[in-house]
């Protein structure tokens, strides 16, 4: 159940397999946290916008359904932070991997302390933050890794797991140096219309139910009851085998009665809320916008700004720009795990808030011919310290259960490819 990515593509592999497959999913339209949405007329991707490219699950899976794949331009991101749009260094999730210098994210001091490194070997877990506050001075955490971090998981640096969100780190911080990459390939990769497009054509090949809430699970002699539909007309749905590919809240509740401590567990995952503003502005308009040489900004939460990132979707993505035909379009991003009261604005405040800092940001531009605010309730689960035990805890409750299985953003990565990868993990333990 669940039609994001993660369940759309379990009941792929499982009607492959030669199983007979149904999707059940509570909201009116499928993708989950993939959504496209028409700004200014073009239709651009409102939720994820892009996926590593470097993994093959999730390229894999696009090219198999014939998706044209894109990667980003070379425009380059920044940093906005002490008033100016400032080079982003090479790193790690934020911790520079070389000299920092004079570049004015940190200061004099701040410089100082990273090249007076004192590496730390760590056993257990510990938060990114944690780790890279001792080893390199909590400036790195404060200017470089909160606002790396708050892109991908809307999270804080000093609540998430190190070993789940940023392994590599635990190497670096005790003085090793990292892999080169396996391969030169770009890093990231997206699809030209929009990632989007991928559960809307892999749905299309599935049989699936929008409008069917999963509101109870029940083991019965032949296998699975579940109860779907609104509450004042619910159905029963019966099989032999269940897959949840459902945020962690809902997972909880349905297991319950049926896996009691994965439902502790899951239950026990706190989710991040955010919104992404998408912007279309006329190309004449905003000259100088239109001639930039970057794709956007990250926002460090120190520097108390309402945004946390700002993508210039029109110079990172050749396809957004031929879409554009005149029109320019970027999105802002607000909201942090824990910090939901940005968020209880209304939509034309967000936008509002969203011009002022951009405008702040990059100087004066013209008001958008139009705005789209999309809000992601709960949208990213945080991995906090010992996640990687915790889902291993779940893993084996939900795997004394026959006919059952869990996949999705809330166990081994929020990242598409990782998400894809737990799906097919899913489908293959469904006997
Ligand atoms: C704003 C935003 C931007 C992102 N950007 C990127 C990006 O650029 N690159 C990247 O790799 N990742 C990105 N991510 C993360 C990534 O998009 C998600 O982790 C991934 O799409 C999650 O897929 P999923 O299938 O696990 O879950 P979801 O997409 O959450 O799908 C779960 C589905 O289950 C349904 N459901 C819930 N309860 C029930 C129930 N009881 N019965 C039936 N159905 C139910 C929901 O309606 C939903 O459709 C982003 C996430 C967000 C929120």
């Amino acid at each position: 159940m669940g039609a994001g990515v993660a369940g759309l593509t379990a009941a792929r592999d499982l009607s492959e397999a030669g199983h007979e497959v149904l999707v059940l999913e509570a909201a009116p339209r499928v993708g989950g946290k993939l959504l496209r949405a028409s700004v200014g007329g073009v239709t651009v991707d409102v939720g994820a916008e892009a996926m590593l490219n470097r993994r093959p699950e999730g390229v894999e899976l696009a090219r198999s359904l014939g998706l044209p794949l894109e990667h980003p331009t070379l425009a380059a991101s920044r940093i906005w932070t002490r008033g100016a749009l400032r080079p982003l260094p090479r790193s790690l999730m934020g911790v520079p991997l070389d000299d920092p210098g004079p570049s004015g994210v940190l200061s004099d001091e701040g410089v100082a302390r990273f090249r007076a490194a004192v590496p730390r070997s760590v056993e257990d877990d510990v938060s990114v933050g944690d780790l890279v506050d001792a080893v390199y001075g909590p400036e790195v955490t404060d200017r470089l890794v909160e606002p790396l971090l708050g892109g991908v998981y809307a999270g804080q640096a000093r609540l998430l797991s190190t070993r789940a969100t940023v392994p590599q780190l635990v190497t670096l911080a005790a003085g090793g140096s990292l892999p080169a990459p396996a391969s030169d390939a770009p890093v990231f990769a997206g699809i030209a219309g929009g990632m989007g497009r991928l559960p809307e054509l892999l749905a299309a090949t599935l049989p699936v139910r929008t409008d069917a809430t999963v509101r109870e699970l029940r083991r019965t002699d032949a296998g699975w009851a579940l109860t779907i539909g609104p509450t004042t007309a619910t159905e029963e749905v019966t099989a032999d085998a269940v897959v949840l590919a459902v945020p962690a809240a809902p997972a909880a509740r349905l297991l319950a009665p049926v896996a009691p401590a994965a439902a502790a567990e899951l239950g026990a995952i706190e989710y991040a809320s955010m919104a992404v503003v998408t912007f279309a502005f006329r190309e004449s308009a905003v000259p100088e916008l239109a001639s930039t040489d970057s794709s956007g900004f990250l926002v460090p939460p120190v520097d108390g700004r309402r945004i946390k990132a700002s993508t210039f979707s029109f110079a990172k993505w050749g396809w957004v720009r031929a879409a554009g035909g005149g029109l320019l379009l970027l999105r802002t991003s607000l909201g942090r795990h824990r910090e939901e009261a940005t968020l209880q604005a209304t939509d034309d405040e967000l936008a509002a808030w969203s011009l002022a800092d951009l405008r702040d940001a990059v100087g004066p531009i013209a008001d958008p011919v139009d705005t789209h605010v999309q809000r992601w309730g709960g949208g990213l689960p945080q991995y906090a310290v010992g996640h990687l035990d915790r889902v291993a805890r779940v893993r084996a409750a939900v795997a004394a259960v026959p006919g059952l299985a869990v996949c999705g953003a809330a166990y081994d990565g929020v990242g598409i490819p990782a998400v894809i990868g737990s799906a097919h993990r899913a489908a293959r333990e469904i006997p």
